[in-house]
């Protein structure tokens, strides 16, 4: 359950991870295979995780993980598919603080100086390898 009060994530769902097998996120944020994976905060303050398939090996974002296992249900295009903090706190990851965009309106939002800060990081996909 999250904390912040003003979220709307009160009850907490599990997925499994699109695209990764045995992999399963909850709609705060939290990832796990087995057990439960610790995040890695990067230096803009965004929280990552190792993913591994066996195939594909890659250093994801969460908040990209929670969007494509809750609203999307499939993988996100690295290329044109964007992940938006609506509260603007990069490490709360819970499914309704967060929106998928489209490339086009996350240029015009950054654009017209919205949030500049988290925009070309939650880009950076399909994600460092390890
Ligand atoms: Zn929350």
């Amino acid at each position: 359950m999250c904390s912040r009060e003003y979220c709307k994530d009160k009850r907490i769902k599990v997925r499994p991870v699109p695209g990764w097998d045995n992999y399963y996120v909850t709609s705060n944020g939290e990832v796990y295979r087995v057990q439960r994976l610790t995040p890695l905060k990067n230096a803009k303050g965004y929280l990552r995780v190792r993913l591994n398939n066996g195939q594909r090996r890659i250093l994801q974002f969460i908040h990209r993980i929670v969007v494509s296992a809750f609203d999307k249900r499939r993988e996100l295009n690295p290329e044109t598919e964007t992940v938006d903090h609506n509260d603007g706190i990069k490490d709360h990851n819970c499914r309704h603080n967060l929106e998928a965009v489209t490339n086009a309106v996350n240029n015009h939002r950054k654009y017209n100086g919205y949030d500049k800060e988290q925009f070309d990081i939650t880009k950076s996909l399909p994600g460092d390898p390890f």
